[in-house]
C-alpha cells in the first residue's frame, strides 16, 4: 500500500468520531514500534518527522524506512507528515521527497522561535496550501503558539502567552484553505507542560469547543499532547534518570477534544520516556550487556506499548480497514473540485 494523504484519514476519523495519534520518528526502532502497534490494534496511523528528524536521518534513510513500513504493513494506511515545517521551502522539500502531508507552522518566523504576525501566517500558509494541494498533499496550519521547545522549534514560553483566538481561527481557515488546524490551548512541547494536574486555568479545552462550534468542518490538531505518565517518569528516575516532577495532558481531556473536532493528536515525549526508561533499566540491571539489540529491542517494545495504548484511547484502533486508500492523484481531483 502506498502512503495515504492525511486529509482522507482525518475525514474518515471525523465521520466515525475518533482521533488519530501522530507519532514522531527518528530511527528504525521507532518506526517499527509504531507499525507493530498499528498492526496489533488495526489502526490507521500518522507517522511524522520534524526538521530535526530529517536532519538526523539524512532524509534518505527516513524515506526508505517509511517505504519499508508501507511494504511490510499493506493492511495499514500510513500518512507520512512533516511536523512543524518552518518555511514553504521545508514543506516543498518534504513534498518532493514523498511526504503525503505537511505542516506549515507560520505561527512562528522561519527561525522557529519568534512569534509571527497573523498576516505573515496567512501568507506563508496559503502559499504552501496552493503548492501542496496541486500535488494532492494535505496541509496542517497553526494559529497561536505553543509553549516549550522541541527539536529546536518553539517559543520556549509556558504556553499561556498566545492561545488561539476563535474569531481569527475562522478567518485563518477561510483565507488559507488548510485541511487541519493546530490550536494553542495552553500546552507545551516537551516533558515539562504543567507543574500540577492541569485544570481550566491552564488547559483551555473550552477554546477547542468554541473553535469547533464555529468551524465544524475543520479538523483540529492538539500538539504537545503527551500525557507524561507518572509511571514512565518513575521508571526513568528509578534507573538513574533525572526527570523533574511534571504533568502532561490527561487522556480524558484529549478524549473530550476528540468529541469536539480534534482529529490529530501529537505524541512524542511519552515515546521518548518509554524508550529511555527501557534502556536505563537494561543498563542498570544488566551492566554486562553490550549488544545494542539487547537494549534497543526492549526500548522498541516499550514504545510499542505506549503507542498501542494511545491508539486504543484515541479510538483509531480497529479502523485500519474501513476505507479504500486514496492516492495523491485522487486528492488532486478532490481539491480541484472545490
Ligand atoms: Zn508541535
Amino acid at each position: 500500500m502506498p502512503l495515504v494523504p492525511m486529509r482522507q484519514l482525518l475525514d474518515e476519523a471525523a465521520a466515525k468520531g475518533y482521533g488519530v495519534g501522530a507519532f514522531n520518528v527518528n530511527n528504525m526502532e521507532q518506526i517499527q514500534a509504531i507499525m507493530e502497534a498499528a498492526k496489533e490494534t488495526a489502526s490507521p496511523v500518522i507517522v511524522q518527522a520534524s526538521r530535526g528528524a530529517r536532519k538526523y536521518t539524512n532524509d534518505r534513510f527516513l524515506y526508505h524506512l517509511m517505504m519499508a513500513a508501507a511494504e511490510l504493513y499493506p493492511e495499514i494506511s500510513i500518512v507520512l507528515h512533516q511536523d512543524h515545517g518552518n518555511s514553504p521551502e521545508t514543506c516543498k522539500s518534504a513534498i518532493e521527497m514523498g511526504f503525503t502531508s505537511v505542516m506549515m507552522d507560520g505561527s512562528l518566523m522561519p527561525d522557529g522561535k519568534t512569534p509571527s504576525t497573523f498576516e505573515y501566517n496567512v501568507k506563508v500558509t496559503s502559499e504552501v496550501v496552493k503548492m501542496a494541494h496541486d500535488k494532492g498533499v494535505s496541509v496542517e496550519g497553526e494559529l497561536g503558539c505553543l509553549g516549550g521547545i522541541e527539536d529546536g522549534h518553539g517559543t520556549g514560553g509556558s504556553g499561556q502567552e498566545h492561545l488561539t483566538d476563535p474569531d481569527q481561527a475562522v478567518e485563518f481557515v477561510e483565507r488559507t484553505g488548510v485541511d487541519a488546524l493546530a490550536v494553542a490551548i495552553g500546552t507545551s512541547h516537551g516533558a515539562y507542560k504543567f507543574s500540577k494536574k492541569p485544570d481550566k486555568s491552564v488547559l483551555a479545552m473550552d477554546r477547542i469547543l468554541e473553535i469547533h462550534k464555529r468551524l465544524p468542518n475543520c479538523h483540529l490538531v492538539m500538539h504537545g499532547s503527551s500525557s507524561v505518565p507518572k509511571e514512565l517518569q518513575d521508571l526513568v528516575n528509578k534507573y538513574g534518570g533525572k526527570i523533574k516532577p511534571t504533568f502532561g495532558v490527561p487522556i480524558e481531556e484529549i478524549q473530550i477534544g476528540i468529541k469536539n473536532g480534534v482529529r490529530k493528536i501529537n505524541v512524542d515525549t511519552d515515546c521518548r520516556l518509554a524508550i529511555t526508561g527501557a534502556i536505563r533499566q537494561v543498563f542498570a540491571e544488566s551492566p554486562e550487556k553490550f549488544d545494542p539489540r539487547e537494549y534497543l529491542g526492549p526500548a522498541r517494545e516499550a514504545m510499542k506499548k505506549v503507542v498501542s495504548e494511545r491508539m486504543k484511547a484515541f479510538g483509531q484502533a480497529g479502523h485500519a480497514g474501513d476505507f479504500k486508500p486514496m492516492s495523491l492523484e485522487d486528492m488532486k481531483k478532490f481539491y480541484k473540485k472545490r
